[in-house]
């Protein structure tokens, strides 16, 4: 028996673009029942499957095609390929759509009253980050040496504790800086949700498939606008 290719799409499994990603794919009018606990959804009127994954992981799972698509952050793409670059793995992929969700930016933050004057002020410093690779190339870009701790999450606390000087992280509104007393200094790169695909060449089957989604991924991202 053979069996019909199906197209693979890892996502976020929970967290703030899974929401959104959800419904994208709902408005392009796949059948999906992600509200139980297997990680791999299939998709009842389409042959596509649905990988639920954490947001880390989805660059690397379409780098290395086990995935044929994936949507993600800019920033979580960038930081994965920096990485990968560094370690000579392989961090080709296509980026074949922005998104319209998903919006933030990665930004520096230093406690309130610290004397900024320009970047050469944040010369020496450490940071707190979960995006080292992306403060670096903002670093060497800028002629300026920094040291990092690595945090995966409450990157806000790490000055207050004594664990960095300052902070490089995620900002929509600015209001989780503000409550720790955090003021954003520069940013250092922009970030929208992503949809990216594999380098390598489909199969047929898996290539019709994706011309018939994505002309519907630009049709919901138009009418949102
Ligand atoms: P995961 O927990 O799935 O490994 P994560 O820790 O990046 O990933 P979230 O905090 O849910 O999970 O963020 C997912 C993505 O949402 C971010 O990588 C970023 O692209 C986007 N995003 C939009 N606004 C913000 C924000 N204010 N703070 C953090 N992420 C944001």
């Amino acid at each position: 028996m053979t069996t019909e290719p199906r197209l693979r799409i890892a996502m976020q499994k929970s967290g703030r673009l899974s929401d959104d990603t959800q419904a994208l794919l709902k408005r392009c009018g796949l059948k999906l029942n992600v509200s139980d606990r297997r990680l791999l959804a299939h998709v009842t009127n389409m042959p596509i499957d649905i990988m639920r994954v954490r947001s880390s992981d989805i660059p690397g799972l379409v780098m290395d095609g086990v995935c044929d698509l994936g949507i993600v952050g800019d920033n979580t793409l960038e930081e994965a390929a920096l990485e990968r670059a560094l370690m000579n793995q392989k961090s080709k992929y296509i980026r074949t759509s922005g998104l319209n969700f998903g919006g933030c930016r990665l930004s520096i933050a230093m406690p309130e009253g610290f004397d900024y004057t320009g970047i050469e002020s944040l010369n020496g410093l450490r940071f707190a980050t979960t995006y080292p690779q992306l403060l670096n190339r903002f670093a060497k870009n800028n002629g300026i040496d920094v040291e990092f701790c690595l945090l995966k999450g409450s990157v806000e606390v790490a000055p207050r504790v004594g664990l960095s000087d300052g902070i490089c992280d995620l900002v929509s509104t600015g209001a989780t800086l503000e409550a720790n007393g955090l003021v954003e200094v520069e940013e250092i790169f922009q970030s929208n949700a992503s949809l990216i695909q594999t380098a390598n060449a489909l199969v047929p089957e898996k290539q019709a498939i994706l011309d018939t989604l994505l002309p519907r991924i630009q049709g919901v991202m138009k009418a949102k606008e």
